[in-house]
């Protein structure tokens, strides 16, 4: 497959954007990029998309796929909103049927938005769970996905008892690790710090050492849980402290949020090669401050960029990207339009450990593409274009390794 048209794409070897005005993008039958290339006088392809411009797919660091029906709920602060809002909802995915009917519609939207990998938390039940990446396997997405972990502070119908949540992790593996190539993989999730007993944190931490796999938790959103972290574990140093404390310490752990980090907890994020999911839609919504991005990239932190769907209100990478700019304006510690694409999918796939396979458009690299509509320009009035133009920038087509998830077929000659 070939497809041409305006490309803006991360360089592979370098911190910035490289602008091809006219490419042609050839792809293998199994979705691997093989060139790129200014197209040649004489070629007969049409531009696949005319208007539009082709970029890496997006990667979300962060969302919840039980979250998707109290998208927009104005209930936080955040131990307010869970307890109101989001651990009752959780709670209706005990019932497969219903997790089942919302599974393959978070899918399709991420798609619609041009997501094209996702690092996704779903609730503590197994079933749910299941339906879940029934789902990403059939949507075609690449993603992080697994259950939930909590065994304390929530109603009993969203919590686990650690040994039954070792075990369905186990089977959750088993099914589901690194199928179809790599495209799904199965991550350990503990909530956060206070929705899990130290035995479950611990358990947690050394079965992911054992398989290898992604961790995902929430670390220092909401002054309020920092106090109450504090008091829970007193014997920890700080919050980052209490997942050391138990196991956590690689670079294979993604640390949601990271908004009151001491300036010790993030030389000990950098030291350890932790990364960070920044959400600040979410973070806005529920107040929950603003993360100090500049300093995180300064300080070479591996971050990428979250919707944190349900309290982040919107799919849309790029619209995370502008709220990520406006937070780092608040702070007085500006962040560019370029660096915040950058993050949006060649940071993503940093974070997660992807950065051989996707967040770029170069030979060896997987097809994972985006096309969207944006006004002729300048490099820089395209990437203001497609952040901050916010009624624009329709996504025209997505493709996850060569192979079209949603919208319009390209043009062929
Ligand atoms: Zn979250």
């Amino acid at each position: 497959m070939a497809l041409r048209g305006r490309v803006l794409a991360p360089d592979p070897h370098a911190r910035k954007l490289i602008d091809w005005p006219d490419a042609l993008i050839r792809i293998t039958a199994a979705g691997t990029i093989t060139t790129i290339e200014p197209t040649p006088a004489d070629c007969t392809i049409p531009q696949s998309w005319p208007g539009a411009v082709i970029l890496p797919g997006f990667v979300d660091t962060h969302l919840h796929f039980p979250q998707l029906r109290i998208l927009g709920s104005a209930t936080g602060p955040l131990l307010e909103w869970l307890t109101t809002t989001v651990f009752p909802e959780e709670a209706r995915f005990r019932d497969n049927g219903y997790a089942e009917s919302i599974a393959d519609t978070i899918c399709q939207r991420m798609a619609s938005f041009g997501t094209t990998t996702a690092a996704i938390y779903s609730s503590a039940h197994p079933g749910a769970t299941e339906a879940l990446f029934g789902a990403l396997e059939r949507s075609g997405l690449r993603a992080y996905a697994g259950l939930t972990l909590m065994d304390r502070n929530a109603p009993p119908a969203v919590t686990l008892d650690a040994a039954t949540a070792l075990t369905e992790l186990a089977a959750l593996v088993d099914r589901w690790h690194a199928r179809d190539d790599g495209r799904l993989h199965v991550s350990v999730i503990p909530r956060f710090a206070l929705s899990c007993s130290p035995n479950l944190l611990a358990a947690a931490a050394s079965f992911a050492r054992r398989h290898a796999l992604l961790v995902q938790t929430h670390l220092s959103e909401n002054l309020e849980e920092v106090r109450q972290t504090a008091a829970a574990f007193p014997e920890s140093q700080d919050y980052l402290g209490v997942y050391e404390d138990h196991g956590y310490t690689d670079a294979r752990t993604l640390l949601a949020h990271c908004i009151h980090l001491s300036d010790q907890e993030w030389a000990r994020v950098r030291d350890r090669d932790m990364a960070v999911a920044h959400c600040p839609d979410s973070n806005f919504f529920l107040g929950s401050g603003c993360m100090p991005l500049r300093r995180a990239i300064d300080a070479g932190i591996r971050v990428g960029l979250g919707s944190d769907v349900g309290a982040g209100r919107t799919f849309s990478m790029p619209r995370v990207a502008a709220a990520a700019y406006d937070a780092a304006q608040v702070r007085g510690e500006p962040v560019s339009p370029t660096e915040l694409l950058w993050l949006a999918t060649r940071g993503g796939s940093l974070a997660l450990s992807q950065e051989d396979r996707v967040g770029c458009i170069a030979p060896g690299f997987d097809a994972d593409l985006v096309a969207v509509d944006v006004p002729r320009g300048t490099t820089h009035e395209v990437t203001d274009a497609l952040l901050f133009r916010h009624d624009a920038g329709r996504v025209r087509a997505t493709f996850v390794r060569g192979r079209q998830v949603h919208g319009e077929r390209p043009q062929r000659g």
